[in-house]
């Protein structure tokens, strides 16, 4: 377990060599993790202030997740959805009590395929209802991230993900988020079918909807039959401190999307679907092979109970508080952030106008100081810890970041 390679860069020469060039990992290899800190090949720690972006949410080698992952590898890996295994049927009927509004559960592996399902939820509904193609379309808005397949990534409001692929799936329309006017607006096509929307933008910077325009968006859904699909991939399942990010909002959406912290590290997604829409696809309208894999939902059970617990989310409030203090307090001392937003363990501090551009090389910095960092886009520094980090995981991770923040400033 702690064994120690004597060379990364051969490792990392093996990536540059044979993986598609698409990433630009840092220049390190991760060998394991214990809570909210891992170890390189090289046997030196990093806090983890990204979890493998906001995946790793119990943060790593949870003894429970570990449990259950290793009672369903002895027991069975995998059947497909032509026969029936236990995990996943319990996991549904725990995510939708959990959900409180949805009534069915489409179990898959990844955000994008959820979004996915969503997106073709959406259209099926629509057409169930007598509309027509071009009667079908999805509002999205402009920096959300919604997914790299390609009716996902056109969902996907930002021209950087999208160029290149045209021809792209028709049937999206983009707006300003947080601008109710423009979709008031919007609506008056008479042609919207859904509004599909991440509670929190991560991937776009951190930028959490405005208060009352969840709300608006579902009275405008309501007062003209479309659909409100909530895209929680990332600031789901605990992040923002409720188990739902719309929690807060008082709002009731007609699908949620889950994945990232679902499985705690193991890849899984889920579709959620409440009453409007949980019988518009019937047998053959939709499927995968490994779907409500034993070994994906044996770990997410364990997740979600976990994650909902009183006792991680309260986790969230204190260490989200103890973030943004620190987080302050380094910015007292370089002026460096123009604003630190975001909700729960969800937070960015977006660069001041004299740093734009340089989130990359901060987490360069970062990792040579014995910190994992992401960004979210070229101007925010993005952090998204495990849910469950303690106290003295988050200040030595702030320590770490103020001394790569000076080393930054200085170089
Ligand atoms: C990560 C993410 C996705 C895509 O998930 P994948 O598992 O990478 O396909 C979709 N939506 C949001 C909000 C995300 O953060």
């Amino acid at each position: 377990m702690t064994s120690i390679h004597d060379d990364a860069s051969a490792l990392i020469d093996l990536g540059k060599r044979y993986w598609l060039p698409i990433y630009h990992p840092r220049e390190l290899v991760l060998d394991h993790g214990k809570g909210a800190r891992v170890w390189d090949t090289q046997g030196r720690d990093y806090i983890d202030f990204g979890a493998g972006i906001a995946v790793n949410a119990l943060g790593h080698q949870d003894p429970d997740l570990l449990a259950a992952l290793t009672a369903q590898a002895h027991k069975l890996w995998h059947a497909s959805n032509v026969f029936y295994t236990e995990p996943p049927l319990r996991l549904a009927e725990e995510l939708v009590k959990a959900s409180g509004f949805a009534e069915r559960v489409f179990l898959c592996n990844s955000g994008a395929e959820a979004n996915e399902a969503a997106i073709k939820l959406v259209r099926r509904w629509a057409a169930a209802k007598g509309r027509a193609p071009e009667q079908r379309t999805i509002i999205t808005f402009r920096g959300s991230f919604h997914g790299r397949t390609l009716a996902t990534v056109t969902a996907t409001a930002q021209p950087k993900y999208q160029e290149g692929y045209e021809p792209l799936p028709a049937g999206f329309r983009y707006l300003d988020f947080n601008d109710a006017a423009a979709l008031e607006q919007a609506f008056t096509a008479g042609d919207i079918a859904a509004v599909m929307l991440e509670p929190v933008q991560g991937e776009g910077g951190v930028v959490p909807a405005a208060p009352g325009f969840m709300e608006r968006v579902r009275e405008l859904c309501d007062a003209h039959d479309a659909l409100l699909v909530l895209d929680e991939i990332q600031c789901g399942m605990g992040r923002t401190g409720s188990l739902f990010a719309h929690t807060d909002d008082a709002i009731t959406p007609d699908i949620v999307t889950l994945a990232k912290a679902l499985g705690g590290g193991f890849p899984i997604g889920a579709m959620l679907a409440g009453p409007k829409v949980s019988e518009v696809m019937q047998y053959g309208a939709h499927g995968t092979t490994f779907g409500g894999n034993p070994m994906a939902a044996s770990v997410a059970r364990v997740a979600l109970a976990k994650l909902a617990s009183p006792t991680v989310l309260a986790n969230v409030e204190r260490q989200a508080s103890d973030l943004r203090t620190g987080l302050a307090h380094i910015n007292h001392d370089g002026g460096l952030f123009a604003e630190v937003r975001g909700r729960g363990l969800m937070i960015g501090a977006v660069l001041a106008p004299a740093y734009a551009g340089k989130a990359g090389v901060i987490l360069d910095h970062a990792a040579t100081h014995g910190l994992l960092l992401l960004q979210a886009g070229p101007d925010v520094l993005r952090f998204v810890p495990p849910l469950t980090i303690t106290s003295e995981e988050l200040a030595e991770g702030l320590a770490r970041l103020h001394a790569a923040l000076s080393a930054f400033v200085a170089g």
